[in-house]
């Protein structure tokens, strides 16, 4: 069996979802001035970075997991029937926008089922033992859906879906979610923010997208105070202060709350020439990122991780950050280096914690000291 071995979970169909045209991610008129171009999710950036996992040869070391359609059911675990509806019914129309920056296609409906069944099916793998961890290369992403509406390019929210499907269809007590994506995580600290039972931590660049969402003080409500755990990071952030909020926020967080599933999204946008965002990060902070991530998951949950894909949005760049997190996941190191390293890892942003440092400080000062060792 393959059980040391990393899983991937892609589908051809993935890349049916059609976002059209755009100038960067606003709509305009095809005769508008403002000559409109692929819109910053395109099909692309998903088709691409699967490529590359073919030709680096990491895709041949991989176990290959086929994606499912989730159903209507599995998806209400966290949506409200209203906005399944609303999704589907956009779709069956010949589509058009399904919320805020969420253009739909007619396949969009169907596809995003298949993204977030492709979750379940990773799920399903990773608690059989039958992979060391699995990353799920889904499409569209799902991490600004909330309960109610499609926002930020995602309409299911494929790791909320899956932590409660965990929950709900193996038993699982305590599932953590860490969100690297640059942007904050809003849809699935919304399904959780109450609760104690998922963890929600959210590395991402301050005052971004969603406005007026991520700051220190969202820490969840109820009996879910305290398992929101926000992570501002200054504009600029780049390797070391990503790893640095891993070493000082996320690593005991995790080793507290023990949890028996890690699942990570993984948006590949904090990369230090993203068009959606101001970050720094190399694919070689990525891969180190992904490799805590596993050793973590050894440590606290039996190497239960599942990584679902979310934003990234750099046409070139972006699929060779997802190489090396794979990479970075599965031990796998191939031969090839990133021709971008020599400059992009060496920026003073990406090498120094820099002001990320302080930003770090105020969220062990609310999370960390008092929560963390009580
Ligand atoms: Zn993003």
């Amino acid at each position: 069996m393959a059980a040391n071995r990393t899983g991937l979970i892609y589908d051809s169909r993935f890349l049916e979802h059609d976002t059209g045209l755009a100038l960067v991610s606003t709509p305009v008129a095809a005769d508008s001035v403002w000559e409109p171009q692929l819109h910053a999710a395109s099909p692309h950036l998903v088709g691409r970075a699967y490529r590359l996992l073919g030709r680096t040869g990491v895709l041949s070391q991989l176990v290959e997991i086929p994606a499912r359609r989730a159903t209507v059911e599995e998806i209400e675990r966290v949506h409200t029937p209203q906005h399944v509806r609303h999704v589907r019914d956009v779709s069956l129309a010949g589509g058009g926008e399904a919320g805020e920056f969420a253009p739909a296609s007619p396949e969009t409906y169907e596809v995003a089922l298949l993204a977030a069944g492709g979750a379940l099916a990773g799920v399903d793998a990773v608690l059989a033992g039958a992979v060391r961890n699995v990353y799920g290369l889904l499409r569209p992403p799902g991490h600004h859906a909330t309960p109610e509406r499609a926002m930020g390019f995602c309409f299911f929210n494929n790791v909320a879906v899956a932590a409660r499907y965990a929950q709900d269809r193996h038993g699982l007590r305590r599932v953590a979610i860490l969100d690297w994506d640059v942007h904050h995580g809003n849809g699935t600290q919304a399904a959780f923010y109450d609760d104690p039972s998922v963890l929600f931590i959210s590395l991402h660049q301050e005052d971004w997208y969603p406005t007026g969402m991520g700051g220190v003080d969202q820490a969840g409500s109820g009996e879910g105070d305290g398992y929101t755990i926000n992570v501002p990071l200054p504009a600029g952030t780049g390797n070391a202060g990503y790893l640095a909020a891993i070493e000082r926020v996320v690593a005991p967080a995790l080793r507290r709350f023990g949890p028996e599933l890690i699942i990570v999204s993984a948006g590949q946008d904090p990369s230090g020439v993203d068009p959606l965002a101001r970050m720094a990060m190399s694919a070689s902070g990525f891969r180190a990122m992904a490799a805590m991530l596993a050793d973590l998951s050894d440590e606290v949950c039996g190497g239960r991780l599942l990584a679902c894909h979310e934003g990234g949005y750099s046409q070139g760049y972006a699929p060779v950050c997802t190489w090396a997190v794979v990479e970075g996941m599965s031990g796998i190191r191939t031969p090839h280096e990133d021709p971008q390293e020599p400059w992009l890892g060496a920026m003073p942003c990406a090498t120094e914690v820099g002001p990320a440092g302080a930003a770090i400080d105020r969220v062990v000062a609310r999370h960390g000291v008092q929560w963390v060792l009580d």
